[in-house]
């Protein structure tokens, strides 16, 4: 039994939740040796209670004071906590830790999830973001440093789990040719407004796309999954984990979400990972890989289960997917510079200002004005995506005047 010192950043959300999950069911394998949180003070009270790691981070300088002055108070003097960035790299980077879980939502991830890519730890990536952002420099990053990648995404965990075990060992650089591999299948669901009337788009509100038919995520990727950005960001995400040109990607409506990815090989095979929707199944995974352990989740009752039904996408449903299809072949400004429209203008859906169709409008002019940059270092993606938050805020602002 293999036993791992972690990391995890984002532990408040959804999957540091769903992480914290596995750690208590197999206390023998994982120790927690530093968590992060940005804001949710008492969540993060609790989960030190329980889980006793060495280090906190805290967003900011409030937040950790805070929390200090809680655990003194529950008689906790033992925690050393920090704010902030760099305290992040550093606790992503530490030598005590072997494995680093990145669940920071956005692009806030990247620093810190390359630092641990950096120190070649075990990288357990959810935060899609960061390898969007920084697409080669990323994947360079890891070959230098000898880093482990393994997708906690559920779609790119089960084309993971897909693949034949020697490429396993090498995302970044895999040959899916060599293999017999002609195609890599993308499963979504289409999310909660797959079968909504296309002019009633407009007027859905952010109640209504944060409620997944089949999944239950922080808001974010909830909305993602109502535009279907979410699949846009996951297709340049396999594009660099499985080392695949766009056209060996193809995007299949699965409104179910029990099938969570294929892989196609020439001679006619068609090899699926399914499961019920639960991010515990992948996060297990990765955690424990290339061992598998209890997860909690109910094995897949086929007597009792939904028809499967696939169809095709319709990108007039969904413009965001096809920017983002579009965005993969036109580079890495176009990446970038679309992951950081699509964060400010989703984070203004959600805070009512702009409506659910106009997250498709700031991202496109967002793409056009910044398509043509030059992205080579990590600092060219830093000012990009700097940029980028000013002029789709700008956007936004032209946006609500006229609305
Ligand atoms: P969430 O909103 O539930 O949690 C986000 C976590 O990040 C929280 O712990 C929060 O404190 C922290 N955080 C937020 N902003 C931060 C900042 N500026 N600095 C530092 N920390 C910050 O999100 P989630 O649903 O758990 O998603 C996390 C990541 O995992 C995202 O990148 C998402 O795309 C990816 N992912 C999530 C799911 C899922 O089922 N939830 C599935 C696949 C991939
Ligand atoms: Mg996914």
């Amino acid at each position: 039994m293999q036993q791992h010192q972690l990391c995890i950043l984002g532990s408040t959300g959804s999957i540091g939740e769903s992480t914290l999950d596995i750690v208590r069911r197999h206390p023998e394998r994982f120790t927690v040796i530093s968590m992060s949180a940005n804001s949710r003070v008492e969540n993060m009270l609790a989960q030190c209670i329980e889980f006793k790691p060495q280090y906190v981070v805290m967003g900011c300088q409030e937040t950790a004071t805070k929390l200090s002055t809680l655990l003194v108070e529950n008689g906790i003097a033992n925690i050393d906590v920090s704010y902030g960035e760099q305290a992040l790299c550093d606790i992503a980077s530490s030598d005590q830790v072997d494995t680093v879980m990145a669940a920071i939502v956005g692009s806030s991830g990247l620093m810190p999830t390359l630092s641990a890519v950096k120190t070649g730890k075990r990288v357990l990536l959810a935060n899609k973001e960061s390898l969007v952002t920084s697409g080669q420099i990323f994947i360079d990053a890891v070959k230098a440093s000898g880093a482990k990648l393994l997708p906690i995404d559920s779609e790119h965990n089960a084309i993971f789990q897909c693949l034949p075990e020697f490429e396993q060992h090498r995302p970044g650089e895999c040959q899916l040719a060599d293999n017999g591999i002609s195609k890599i299948l993308l499963t979504g669901s289409g999310g909660p407004f797959r079968t909504k009337p296309v002019s009633e788009l407009a007027d859905v509100t952010p109640e209504q796309a944060v409620a997944h038919p089949n999944w239950d995520m922080g808001k974010k990727i909830s909305v993602d999954s109502a535009t279907m950005m979410n699949k846009g960001l996951e297709f340049i995400e396999a594009k660099w984990l499985f080392n695949v040109e766009p056209s060996q990607i193809q995007v299949v409506l699965h409104p179910q979400s029990t099938i969570h990815s294929m892989v196609q090989y020439k001679d006619g095979s068609v090899i699926a990972q399914m499961g019920n929707p639960d991010m515990r199944t992948p996060i297990a995974h990765a955690m424990a890989y290339p061992e598998r352990i209890d997860a909690g989740v109910e094995p897949l009752d086929f007597f009792n289960t939904k028809p499967f039904e696939f169809e095709a996408v319709d990108f007039e449903r969904y413009p965001n997917l096809k920017l983002a299809i579009d965005a993969c072949s036109q580079g890495q400004a176009a990446c970038t510079a679309l992951n950081a429209a699509n964060e400010i203008a989703v984070e203004a859906f959600l805070n009512y200002q702009i409506k659910f169709t106009d997250i498709f409008r700031i991202n496109e002019l967002s793409v056009q004005q910044f398509v043509s940059q030059q992205v080579t270092t990590i600092d060219d993606v830093i000012s990009l995506d700097a940029n980028v938050r000013v002029y789709a805020k700008d956007q936004l602002a032209k946006l609500m005047e006229s609305e």
